[in-house]
């Protein structure tokens, strides 16, 4: 069993020595053009693209997921109207799903302990905020921004080497946060996306928030599933009033806190959290 770090520091070694062979090969060719260097770059990192859900595949050892899983997931896509997305399960103990691919090629991937976790409703809510990934072109963002933000600092590198050494704090304390904070307003849209496009499914998005987030801690995942309504609103009282969100656009946070997610989530419930 790995930890869910492990499998993407795997996949960022994965991908670095991937676009490294890749940049051999493409740096080996040798056409005489005016910004050859750049066509060069982004031939890499294209390449790289088209292969990277092969690298997540093999990475994460992903497996088919049962028929009950794919079927809703293709109903959701239908609804969502996103081209349909092939659905893995990962059999490791941490509680997690995710949106990958390309333009050809989509997947979502669920572990299995996050199935098992999961009521029907809540599975189908997570679901649905990994669709809104997909059709918010989300992957394409993030690869554009790690792009765009990696060639601002090469060219700086490359036209300025003398004061190289500030660069790299610039990279530091203002570049790689950008990445983070563009990752976490990727995640509030698609939860966004998701409420929206049906509402109903807003108190099972932060039922299974407060699950995955809060209560996996204290509660073996095998039980979640039968967690009661009543301990699911208390969880959340105590999120939204007792948990302090330390604010700053310099975090290095891929996703918003808990508690931000429970508040603007809270403004499309449709149906109330009372069962009492
Ligand atoms: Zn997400």
């Amino acid at each position: 069993m790995h930890s869910i770090t492990t499998y993407w520091w795997k996949y960022y070694l994965a991908s670095f020595f991937s676009i490294l062979v890749i940049g051999i090969v493409v740096s080996s060719l040798n056409i005489n053009l005016p910004y050859f260097f750049l066509i060069q770059i982004g031939l890499v990192f294209g390449l790289w693209y088209l292969i990277s859900p092969i690298i997540m595949i093999l990475v994460f050892k992903m497996r088919r997921a049962s028929q009950d899983i794919t079927l809703m997931v293709e109903e959701l896509s239908k609804k969502f109207n996103v081209k349909l997305s092939k659905i893995y399960i990962i059999n490791d103990n941490f509680l997690n799903a995710f949106a990958f691919g390309n333009i050809i090629f989509r997947g979502i991937a669920v572990t299995l302990p996050l199935y098992e976790s999961l009521t029907q409703e809540e599975l189908a809510a997570v679901l649905s905020h990994e669709i809104a990934h997909i059709k918010n072109y989300d992957p394409e963002v993030m690869l554009l921004t790690i792009f765009s933000i990696n060639s601002i600092y090469a060219a700086l590198i490359y036209y300025l080497p003398l004061v190289s050494l500030f660069f790299l704090i610039i990279y530091l304390v203002i570049l790689l946060p950008l990445v983070f904070y563009v990752h976490r307003k990727i995640e509030m849209r698609a939860d966004l996306t998701a409420v929206k496009f049906n509402p109903e499914i807003t108190y099972w998005l932060e039922s299974s928030l407060i699950k995955i987030g809060y209560l996996s801690r204290s509660i073996p995942t095998n039980m979640l599933r039968y967690v009661l309504p009543i301990q699911i609103l208390l969880a959340k009282e105590f999120i939204v009033n007792n948990t302090v969100d330390r604010k700053g656009v310099l975090s290095f946070r891929t996703h918003p806190s808990l508690r931000e997610r429970l508040l603007y989530l809270s403004q499309y419930e449709k149906q109330k959290m009372y069962y009492i």
